[in-house]
């Protein structure tokens, strides 16, 4: 079982999201579940376009590093190009979990290394597995949204 966060910030970004959808399950990605599409303020550059993110619970035979290629893929196909970290982007797809694998390499950190600090991954993994615990801290999601929502 794993989540990916799908988030997209310029041109049709719920278009841009539905097409990330097909393209997963074109690449035999079983998606699950999906959550709700949110409206987010940008994280890190503040200065671009607010996004749409959503999170899905997906079954794969791949292992993390072929997973990765298959996103990285996918956002080449969805004409993403190579922009600056947090800047805007037609479409980025992100793994936040993959089972309750740990693992931390140049190329791929599992759980997402950013996951409790993202309200826009937390809100909606929050509404799909409230009770879900992070494989390193043992927090569950319910923890960490409603820990970071005190702060916002
Ligand atoms: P970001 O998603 O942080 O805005 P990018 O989408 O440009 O930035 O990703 C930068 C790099 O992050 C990717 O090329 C990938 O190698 C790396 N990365 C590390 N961990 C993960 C993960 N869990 N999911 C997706 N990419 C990851
Ligand atoms: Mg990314």
């Amino acid at each position: 079982m794993v989540y990916i966060g799908i988030g997209s910030n310029l041109g049709q970004r719920e278009d841009n999201c539905m097409a990330s959808l097909r393209q997963l399950e074109l690449d035999g990605i079983k998606i699950l579940r999906q959550s709700s599409m949110i409206e987010t303020e940008p994280w890190g550059v503040k200065d671009q376009p607010g996004f749409i993110n959503l999170v899905v619970e997906a079954h794969t035979g791949l292992d993390p590093e072929a997973l990765l290629a298959v996103l990285k893929n996918i956002e080449g196909r969805l004409g993403r190009e190579k922009t600056a970290r947090w800047g805007p982007r037609l479409i980025d797809l992100d793994i936040l979990l993959y089972n309750s694998l740990c693992m931390d390499t140049p190329e791929l950190t599992i759980p997402h290394r950013e996951l409790p600090n993202r309200d826009f991954v937390l809100k909606p993994l929050f509404e799909l597995v409230p009770e879900l615990s992070h494989p390193v801290t043992g927090r569950s999601v319910r923890d960490m949204y409603e820990h970071l929502i005190s702060f916002l």
